[in-house]
């Protein structure tokens, strides 16, 4: 992507692999967020208008557009993150699916409902639950699913007849920009936008948004819930994570060795849901280390193109380059031994895939959100043990446990802190959008997914009450009072809700 001369402030966009400029984009002010959410909330009423159907059409188009451009939307991922093919094109399917399932459910979820009354009194009213849209839905993003990232929040928002308001990270912007564009060239209407900044543009969206999905680290989201709570505005957040993954006894170590391997480096580790501590039964613990580090030594890490040649790209800048060597180089420093890895490749911000081995929970590596490619993994007598120090974090995103036993892996599910809990598998419920994906702890607050919830979060539930019979000139217990038309009501109440003798006078 070259770069594009702008008028104002300007952000420039690197490729973390080999430090080259390769775009830049305009550092939007808070006026120009403001503008933007007025405008889009005078085009939102016609988008919700049209209905389902009418919103998956356009969305479909763009569906079509992002298949026809599936190979040069990777290649701008890949130019602003530095990551190996297989994930760049992992974001671009990201779209394509989403779109395919909102689009298919979202006329189901969004119906209007027509709940059984809660007794026979209420027979008397026909009552509707309605799905409202908000007008316009803020959605903040960070850098390490540029592309991909959005489509979690964007799809469904759009769907439920919202309009949407995307910042994406100043630090990887391109990827989302090529999606306005997209919208642009199949000519959706004016009810999405992208603008491009830093945290006063983010600011800024988090001010005017009726509803706000935010994603990016524990501390901005501090901010963020303060603003938005001071306005008493609905919120949406995905935090920070420090995924548990727990291998007993009876697993199968292969499995463990490939699925650990994937779910802790994936994307170079910078997901919120790696993993990153592995807590280990004593008996397999040496096989498995052995294993596990045998599978990260065969990693090949580098700077890839079109051809699929590495399995480990680039960290996303140099300030996580910089994370990732503290927390390596103090669980050195306090007693840890790296197996495998261990420091920068010298090579952009590419680290060494890295196992990690007598380490505890003082350490940094084990306490706070390392966001790389590190795996550091502790020997546990039983699986109390490992459920104690899973347990022990702030974070309380997903986890995994590694067993034989399907009801043993259901039964230590039960006992994690977590929003989600894969057995014998990593990742995999962000993969499943019938589940919802959530944050316990300090990991989050609301969820996305999760069937119809994961649409309905975009909307206002709207209740409506209408007489079943309309001709009847007034309720019994409106005006006039008197001690016979409460006593008749109360002797309703008493008789359908009350129990035993009581039901009678
Ligand atoms: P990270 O950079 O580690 O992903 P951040 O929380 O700093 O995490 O950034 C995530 C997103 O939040 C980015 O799009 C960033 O521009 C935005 N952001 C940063 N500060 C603020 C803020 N005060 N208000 C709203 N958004 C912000």
């Amino acid at each position: 992507m070259t770069s594009t001369p702008l008028a104002g402030a300007t952000i420039v966009v690197r490729n973390p692999a080999n430090d080259r400029v390769v775009g830049s984009v305009a550092d939007s002010s808070s006026e120009t967020v403001a503008d933007a959410i007025v405008a889009l909330r005078q085009h939102q009423p016609h988008w919700e208008s049209i209905g389902p159907a009418g919103r998956s059409k356009v969305l479909r188009a763009l569906q079509d557009w992002i298949l026809d451009n599936a190979a040069q939307l990777a290649d701008v991922v890949q130019s602003e993150t530095g990551k190996v093919r297989a994930e760049a094109e992992l974001e671009v399917t990201a779209w394509v699916d989403l779109i395919s399932y909102w689009g298919r459910q979202a006329g189901r979820f969004l119906a209007d409902e027509h709940p059984a009354p809660h007794s026979p009194l209420g027979r008397i009213k026909k009552l509707t639950t309605r799905y409202r849209p908000y007008q316009v839905v803020g959605v903040i993003t960070p850098w390490n699913y540029p592309l991909g990232m959005g489509a979690m929040d964007i799809i469904p928002a759009l769907m439920a007849g919202a309009s949407v308001l995307h910042k994406p990270s100043e630090v990887t912007p391109l990827s989302a920009v090529e999606i306005a564009r997209g919208w642009a060239e199949v000519g959706g209407p004016p009810v999405f936008m992208v603008i491009t900044g830093g945290a006063g543009a983010g600011a800024a969206l988090v001010e005017g948004a009726d509803f706000l999905q935010f994603t990016g680290s524990t501390a901005t989201g501090r901010i963020v819930t303060r603003q938005r709570s001071e306005r008493f505005k609905p919120y949406s957040l995905e935090l920070g994570g420090k995924d548990p993954a727990i291998v007993v006894a009876d697993a199968d170590l292969d499995r463990a060795a490939h699925g650990i391997a994937w779910g802790a480096l994936l994307n170079a580790g910078q997901t919120c849901v790696s993993i990153e501590r592995v807590y280990v039964e004593a008996p397999v613990y040496d096989a498995f280390v052995a294993k596990l580090t045998e599978r990260v030594e065969a990693l090949r890490v580098g700077q890839d193109d079109r051809e699929f040649r590495y399995d480990v790209g680039a960290l996303a800048n140099q300030q996580q380059l910089e994370i990732v060597s503290r927390h390596v180089d103090e669980a050195v420093a306090a007693g840890a031994r790296v197996l495998t890895g261990g420091k920068p490749t010298g090579v952009g911000t590419f680290f060494e895939p890295t196992v990690l081995v007598d380490v505890d929970h003082s350490m940094s590596c084990i306490r706070e959100e390392t966001f790389g490619p590190t795996i550091p993994v502790i020997k546990v007598a039983d699986e109390d043990e490992a459920v104690r120090l899973a347990n022990d974090s702030e974070y309380g995103l997903s986890a995994s446990i590694w067993t034989g036993d399907r009801q043993r892996g259901r039964r230590l599910a039960g006992r994690l802190d977590a929003g989600a809990v894969n057995i014998n598998d990593s990742i995999a419920n962000v993969f499943s959008f019938v589940l919802p994906m959530g944050g316990w702890k300090q990991s989050g607050v609301g969820s996305r997914w999760g069937g119809a919830a994961g649409i309905r979060k975009y909307c206002r539930q709207q209740a409506m009450t209408e007489p079943v019979v309309m001709a009847i000139p007034r309720e019994v217990y409106w005006f006039p009072y008197s001690k016979a038309k409460f006593g008749f009501v109360f002797t309703l109440v008493r008789a359908l809700s009350g129990r035993g003798r009581r039901r009678l006078r």
